[in-house]
């Protein structure tokens, strides 16, 4: 008999919370019994709506849901790491609290890792009731992130997954600040399948992930497992000064040979070219040192203001949970 747990960040999804546990329960209920246990980590993320009471309404009903409520908003990322690092289970499942990830899924995961993978991703083959920007940048992000790194992380491929306990464990052995959990995941290694799914729309509610929060997601995403952007910056240093170079001696041939230069424009150009040139490179020396400053304060990943449970699941040692 293994433990199955399902790990859901939730940040403000009160009016998701019903439909996703009355999904899950069921899909958990029918793995229950075929002989499996299950246990359901709920994270509030520092929600401002209802999501917290919606979640305590569910645990009367839903013995085997754990809640646990995060002392502010943390973000998505790190949500998804409290929720993995307070799962108790021997497969633990990570999916969105918006049913945009089919809770349906679960047992096509769960077959996959009886065949012994460790990691179950699944990848998108359609999105609903997504945005033709959204689409179309996320395609280019995982295609980008591709070609700038040699972890080969998975194409179209969110954070709904399943990992084995060892891919657990190894996570919680990388105490990054910054986290890109499906690079992390992929870094690990050991055997990993994904399969295919068609996104489903959002039940209720906006996305969580605007613009800003998405180009922020995905800079991190690049800097987390490349070093190549930082090479860029040092080539077009290169390419840029030996350009300047090329120009200054056409500049005093032209002078030797009497001709007048005209100066501002040409000046002005060379000035606000290199002028971008620098602010980039140093912006992109900045994210990585951004990294580093993160990463010395050693601040805790994330604070824990509370964890209930109705109940523990039968014939499971409880374990500590890890609150840093
Ligand atoms: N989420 C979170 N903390 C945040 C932002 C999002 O826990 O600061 C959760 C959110 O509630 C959802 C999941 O992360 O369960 C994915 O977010 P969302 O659906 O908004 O992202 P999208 O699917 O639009 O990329
Ligand atoms: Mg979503």
């Amino acid at each position: 008999m293994s433990l199955i747990s399902v790990v859901i960040p939730l940040y403000n999804e009160e009016g998701n919370v019903p439909e996703l546990m009355r999904r899950i329960s069921e899909v958990c209920e029918r793995i229950r019994r075929g002989g499996d246990d299950y246990e359901i980590v709920a994270v509030n993320d520092g929600s401002q709506d209802g999501t917290l009471a919606a979640l305590r309404a569910e645990l009367r009903g839903q013995p085997r849901l754990v809640i646990i409520d995060l002392s502010r908003n943390f973000g998505h990322q790190i949500a998804a790491t409290a929720g993995i690092e307070n799962a108790r289970g021997d497969a633990v499942i990570l999916m969105d609290g918006d049913l945009q990830d089919p809770p349906e899924l679960l047992e096509a995961f769960l077959a996959k890792w009886r065949e012994g993978y460790d990691v179950v991703f699944a990848t998108r083959r359609a999105r609903k009731g997504e945005s033709f920007f959204k689409k179309t940048s996320a395609q280019l992000f995982y295609r980008l992130i591709r070609r700038l790194t040699n972890v080969s992380i998975p194409v179209d491929t969110g954070d709904f997954r399943l990992m084995s306990r060892r891919v657990v464990d190894a996570l919680a052995q990388s105490p990054e600040k910054r986290r890109f959990l499906r690079g992390l995941v992929a870094w690990v290694g050991f055997r990993q399948v994904g399969i295919e799914y068609d996104r489903d729309p959002r039940f209720t509610g906006e996305t969580k992930y605007p613009f800003s929060k998405m180009l922020r997601f995905a800079i991190d995403g690049i800097t987390s497992f490349s070093e190549i952007p930082l090479r860029f910056a040092t080539y077009l240093g290169f390419i840029v000064s030996g350009g300047a170079f090329v120009y200054a001696i056409v500049v005093i041939i032209l002078k030797l040979l009497g001709q007048n230069e005209p100066g501002y424009t040409s000046i002005m150009v060379a000035l606000l070219f290199l002028g971008g040139v620098q602010l980039i490179s140093l912006g992109i020396a900045g994210e990585y040192l951004g990294r580093i400053y993160d990463q010395v304060k050693a601040r805790p990943l994330y604070l824990v203001s509370s964890v209930e449970r109705a109940a523990l699941p039968p014939a499971t040692v409880a374990r500590e949970p890890i609150s840093t």
